[in-house]
């Protein structure tokens, strides 16, 4: 079975997803790659799910991606004594690390990593961005602030300190555990929140190793100061706009998801577009105008894939939310505007990525246009050459091929790729051979139709992509 557009779909399981007949109606529906969220959910629901899913990916057929997206450093407040408070705007509020219950004149902040870079002036976030306070006198244990927005605040409710690096470790003790388990279960994405440094990457991949790739999800202005330096350090990207339009007012995420999209773009990482992209669908069965057309804007920029959080996860509609994203994907795709559109935001590989593999997926890029080829068969062991392709955003769709059944997964949420997992090749009319019969196995070719093959050769030898075979079928 194959897709019929080229940008994909993450979908996130959770209560409303959790059944396998749902599970695999998510599938059908057109989900690439399922993200099971950390920050929900017990080691056995994400046991169970895991099992779904590769019982799933045996019954269909096609390689499963599986994202596990860590939790991360996120700053709670404690409890309060009788239950909520209410904060008025003008009154004094008193943080610190007393772990003693809350009331309205104080909380418990058990971090004291926040106190150690809190100044006075710095303003704190609580619940989502719905209450602001200001600094006024802070110590090493302690910050007094002044209300500036207040309403209801209630146990564990989230803290952000926007525009500060916090020297917090990208990985708590809660997400080293759960990497263990992700590893474990055969994860093939891992998803880093509140990224903050490129060294934050490094040190999971040190843990990570080549097991799994790695998401960084940009939810920090700090992250977006780094931008260039964080994309090239990741494997791919989220534009994790829940928690950045907390940490920056709502306006600037605009801007800000085009700049992440096109430094992707140019890097050749895959891009997510990440949360209430069809929020309202949680509730209903179809989505606002608005969100059709922030899905839409996704695909027209040229991101990789467009994701779901509670609408598949915890809403009343999950499969009718991918179906609704994947009409959406094809109609824009069908756009003639489209491909001019992905044409006009193209720029060449950076100096630094210039090498054979770039220049080769280049002329690639340019015989499929010409030859209107059916389809390209790209040979890969890392995926570093499906990736390359995909990064030409072609006019044709990128079967890639692996013998690596990890890599295959991988692929799941790469822009235009179908990814299919075969047996190696040794040499150019094998290769050529075995191209032509996957094409139409896929039903991407038919007879007496022109196919391109970029491969590297010697064969199995990775980052040698030098070959560019124009065949028929
Ligand atoms: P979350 O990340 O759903 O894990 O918070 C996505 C976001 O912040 O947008
Ligand atoms: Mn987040």
């Amino acid at each position: 079975m194959r897709r019929t557009r080229n940008a994909k779909i993450v979908a996130t399981l959770g209560p409303a997803s959790s059944d396998p007949a749902v599970v695999r109606q998510l599938f059908l529906e057109g989900v690439d790659l399922f993200r099971l969220n950390f920050s929900h959910g017990s080691a056995d629901d994400h046991r169970a799910r895991v099992r779904i899913l590769r019982d799933l990916e045996a019954e269909v057929g096609r390689p499963i991606g599986i994202l596990a997206d860590l939790q991360g450093p996120k700053l709670r407040v404690g409890a309060f004594r009788d239950g909520p408070v209410t904060l008025s705007a003008g009154q004094s509020f008193r943080l610190d690390l007393d772990s003693a219950p809350g009331d309205t004149g104080r909380a418990g902040l058990p971090h004291p990593e926040i106190f150690a870079v809190l100044a006075p002036g710095s303003e704190l976030l609580l619940d989502d961005g719905r209450l602001r306070l200001v600094v006024e006198r802070c110590g090493k244990d302690f910050a007094e602030t002044r209300v500036l927005v207040g309403g209801a605040l209630s146990a564990n409710k989230g803290v952000n300190v926007p525009g500060v690096v916090l020297p917090l470790t990208a990985l708590t003790r809660k997400d080293r555990q759960d990497l263990d388990l992700a590893l474990e279960m055969g994860a093939d994405w891992i998803a880093l929140s509140f990224v903050q440094r490129p060294e934050d990457i490094a040190e999971a991949r040190a843990i990570i190793g080549n097991r799994a790739a790695i998401m960084s999800k940009l939810e920090k202005p700090a992250a977006v100061d780094r931008l260039e330096e964080i994309v090239a350090a990741s494997d791919a990207v989220m534009v994790a706009r829940g928690d950045l339009g907390v940490e920056l007012p709502a306006e600037r995420v605009p801007a800000l998801q085009k700049r992440i999209v096109r430094s992707c773009r140019r890097l050749g990482k895959p891009v997510v577009i990440a949360t209430q992209m069809l929020e309202s669908m949680v509730e209903r069965p179809v989505p606002t105008r608005a969100e059709a057309s922030d899905v839409a804007t996704a695909i027209y920029d040229g991101a990789d894939a467009v994701m779901l959080s509670a609408e598949s996860a915890s809403g009343k509609f999950p499969v009718a939310a991918v179906g609704m994203m994947n009409r959406i994907i094809e109609q824009v795709e069908a756009d003639p505007l489209y491909r001019q559109l992905i044409d006009a935001s193209y720029e060449s590989p950076p100096a630094g990525q210039l090498d054979t593999g770039a220049a080769v997926c280049g002329a690639m890029r340019r015989v499929v246009s010409l030859l209107h080829a059916a389809a390209i068969v790209c040979y890969t062991r890392s995926g570093h050459t499906s990736l390359v392709a995909a990064r030409e955003r072609p006019e044709s769709p990128v079967l890639s091929v692996t013998p690596i059944l990890a890599t295959a997964r991988r692929m799941a949420v790469v822009w235009g790729v179908h990814s299919v997992h075969a047996a190696d090749v040794s040499d150019v009319t094998e290769m050529t051979a075995v191209a032509c019969e996957v094409a139409v196995r896929e039903k991407f070719a038919q007879r007496g139709q022109t196919i391109v093959a970029v491969a590297g050769m010697p064969f199995g030898v990775p980052g040698t992509t030098n070959l560019l075979r124009v065949a028929t079928v």
